[in-house]
């Protein structure tokens, strides 16, 4: 059975060019960049070139470029650095309610040392309301976080608006870019940030590396204490091999950005063409046109997600579910419910999310293998109306 990968929110493959440029630095290339030996200096002439490479890229200098160990760091770093280091001006952050828990488990902590956390409202469509936002800042708010694009359902913040309008009040200016990076293009003057995120492995790069853009002048607090590596900001002997890849991901990326993003937006665009005309008691998530090119998230009423899921995946089709069911707990989405998708609707919720890896042939045969187990699911349902008929109706001639 050939299996279907539409699960590139969550994770891709490492490009094999970026594999092969890694590949030396885990073997004769081996040394740590610390050491004051030749080994060291091959290693540290590899990391140097990386920070070049990608602070070019997204329009920094290289010493505002920090290696992390992925998003997740980048974020936790970004938000506590900022509130420690800022918290004699002011204790009170602002953080949207549909980031990623990076973001919110990391506010969360704060509240309990002591911090004050505005959740910034979103609309239907999981767009930040800018004018609540706006009104809820406050002579002691110091920080505001918000996401370029949503990793549940896509949807693109105003980021340009909302970076001008915190930078004019002297207010930290944050995004978490893991999404958008090496999909739309990252440039950290236009719109001009404070502090930015992203993660290799969302771009075929390796796991467990990503990157911190401070901007210069801005001084953060640490989490990491250790050594002087990172400029004496981060501690930790540098995952050279993962640096190498990540900027070789990065440049790649934004070659082929463009043309990817075009190609993905079309297969996105069909697919969710024929799911909403096919299939009944469909909603679509997130913004109809402001979204990722990649993004498809989809409520589907009377049937339960996890169930949807289990069914794709053993007609061979890797989804993910709107919900963190996934986590073992049975709590729906806290980006659809701040968006207002009732629960039992949040439930039925499945993200689909293509690369340019994918095929229209991929996005046909899913289309038509959904068809059939929602029809099943369904069937099954007690929830179903009697009064409904459980039907899907045909794929349409011109396509
Ligand atoms: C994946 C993701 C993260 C976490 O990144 P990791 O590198 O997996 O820790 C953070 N934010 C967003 C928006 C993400 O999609």
């Amino acid at each position: 059975m050939e299996r279907i990968y539409f699960d590139h929110a969550a994770t891709t493959a490492v490009d094999g060019r970026v594999l092969q440029k890694m590949l030396p630095y885990f073997t004769e290339k081996f040394g740590n960049p610390n050491s004051q030996h030749a080994f060291g200096r091959e290693a540290v002439a590899a990391v140097d070139e990386a920070r070049d490479e990608i602070a070019k890229l997204i329009h920094a200098k290289p010493s505002e470029i920090y290696f992390t160990s992925g998003g997740t760091e980048s974020d936790n770093w970004a938000l506590r650095g900022a509130a420690h280091a800022l918290k004699n001006r002011g204790k009170h952050l602002i953080v949207s309610a549909v980031e990623h828990p990076a973001m919110i488990a990391t506010a969360k902590e704060l509240i309990k040392e002591g911090f004050d956390v505005t959740f910034a409202e979103v609309d239907e469509y999981g767009r930040v309301d800018t004018e609540r936002l706006k009104s809820a800042v406050r002579e002691d708010t110091v920080f505001i976080g918000v996401m370029t694009a949503n990793n549940e359902v896509g949807t693109l913040q105003p980021i340009a608006e909302l970076s001008a309008f915190a930078r004019a009040r002297g207010i930290v200016f944050f995004t978490d870019a893991v999404q958008a990076a090496g999909i739309m293009k990252i440039d950290v003057t236009s719109p001009a940030v404070d502090m930015l995120s992203f993660s290799a492995h969302k771009f075929n790069g390796p796991k467990g590396v990503g990157v911190l853009y401070v901007r210069s002048g801005l001084r953060i607090g640490k989490i990491i204490t250790g050594g002087h590596q990172e400029r004496s900001m981060r501690g930790g002997t540098t995952n050279v091999p993962a640096v190498v890849g990540m900027a070789e991901a990065l440049r790649l990326a934004q070659e082929e950005q463009e043309k990817n993003a075009a190609y993905i937006a079309r297969l996105r665009d069909r697919f969710i063409g024929r799911v909403l005309r096919e299939i009944p008691y469909v909603k679509l998530n997130g913004h109809p046109q402001e979204r990722l090119p990649g993004n498809a998230n989809f409520s589907f009423r009377y049937v339960e997600g996890e169930s949807l899921l289990f069914s794709l995946d053993l007609a061979g089709i890797a989804v993910s579910s709107g919900s963190a069911c996934s986590s073992g707990s049975l709590e729906p989405s806290h980006v659809l419910l701040a968006m207002g998708v009732p629960e039992g609707l949040a439930h039925g919720s499945i993200r689909f999310s293509f690369g340019a890896d994918n095929t229209q042939e991929q996005v046909d045969y899913a289309v038509d293998r959904l068809k059939e187990i929602v029809v099943k699911l369904r069937a099954l349902s007690p929830l179903f109306p009697k009064d409904l008929k459980n039907e899907v109706y045909p794929k349409r001639k011109e396509e």
